[in-house]
């Protein structure tokens, strides 16, 4: 296996426009290792951790703009993080181990593209975007339309994400990441929902609503048809029921060894309900009519 170590993006392009799908990028390696000892070993391994300028987390006008070399233990200490985008800190709080958030980088948990990868319903709901780098120029792609399928996105064999980009909520939303797994934070999740909710000035009714659900259809996706539902309105008993039976019937889970595909939507319409029923309560200082 050949190994580089590219010290500028243009560097780390052009091995891999030179080596193509044969090369692998490996940030934190935490997935890249687990697959070279038990999946495939890469005909190359391009480290870019040299790389200046893929590091941190800074305020960028109206947001933050984290490296995808940050590592998410440096999200889950980020007192930034923690304030302004408290749905990610939670997703970072949750993830896997101390030992594993010490290494393991969100430029890593996001190109892995995993319907499971922690940071990503939170990253929908945000409406956060990539930025990305390839040979013939960059690009901008909002996550809502990164994902491709499992273990595919946007950033293809020959891309690099550089920078992830995500704009403050609205100002009074409230947001919370729900997890469900089996051995807590050391096991990825069988299913994750994030919601995100702002209410109007009277705090009577669902203003917005962002709803992200993990690990029940091959990408991560946003409930737009749970959301269009609760937009408008005050979050009523039936509705709360009518909208989780709804995101329930938006995701399309797999059985697979951490679950089968009927537990997942169980479990989507639990978290959902129980996602709505607290941002509501957080946005608007009332319990469920
Ligand atoms: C014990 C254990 C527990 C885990 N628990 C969790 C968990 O609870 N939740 C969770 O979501 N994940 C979990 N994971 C999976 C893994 O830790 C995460 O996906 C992690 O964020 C990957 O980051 P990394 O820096 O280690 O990525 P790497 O392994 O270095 O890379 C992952 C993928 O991203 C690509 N890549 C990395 N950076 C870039 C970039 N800047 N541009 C383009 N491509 C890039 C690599 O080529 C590779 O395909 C766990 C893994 C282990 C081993």
């Amino acid at each position: 296996m050949e190994y580089f170590e590219p010290r500028s993006v243009s560097e780390a392009l052009s091995v891999l426009a030179r080596h193509g799908a044969e090369a692998k990028i490996i940030a934190g390696g935490t997935d890249v290792m687990v697959d070279i000892k038990f999946k495939e070993e890469p005909g190359g391994l391009v480290n870019i951790k040299k790389i200046p300028g893929l590091n941190g987390i800074s305020e960028n006008g109206a947001g933050l703009r984290i490296g995808p070399l940050t590592t998410i233990r440096e999200i889950e200490t980020s007192a930034l993080v923690r304030e302004k985008l408290p749905v990610l800190w939670e997703a970072a709080h949750q993830f896997a181990s101390l030992q594993v958030r010490n290494t393991a980088t969100i430029g890593g948990n996001i190109c892995r593209a995993s319907p499971s990868g922690e940071t990503l319903g939170p990253l929908l709901v945000l409406d956060a975007k990539a930025k990305l780098a390839f040979g013939d120029g960059q690009k901008t792609v909002p996550f809502t339309s990164f994902f491709q399928g499992p273990g595919k996105s946007s950033v293809g064999v020959d891309g690099l994400l550089t920078e992830i980009d995500i704009p403050y909520p609205p100002a009074g939303s409230k947001s919370v990441y729900l997890k469900h797994a089996v051995r807590g934070a050391m096991d990825i999740a069988m299913v994750g929902v994030a919601v995100l909710m702002t209410s109007d000035s009277g705090k009577n009714n669902i203003q917005d609503v962002r709803i992200g659900l993990a690990a029940v259809a091959p990408t991560p996706i946003r409930a737009t048809k749970t959301e269009a539902l609760l937009r408008g309105k005050p979050l009523t008993a039936a509705l709360v029921k009518e909208a989780a039976a709804l995101a329930s019937t938006e995701a399309s889970p797999i059985n697979d060894q951490r679950s089968s595909a009927e537990y997942r939507r169980w479990i989507v319409e639990a978290l959902t309900r129980n996602g709505l029923g607290q941002t509501w309560k957080a946005a608007t200082g009332k319990e469920i009519a």
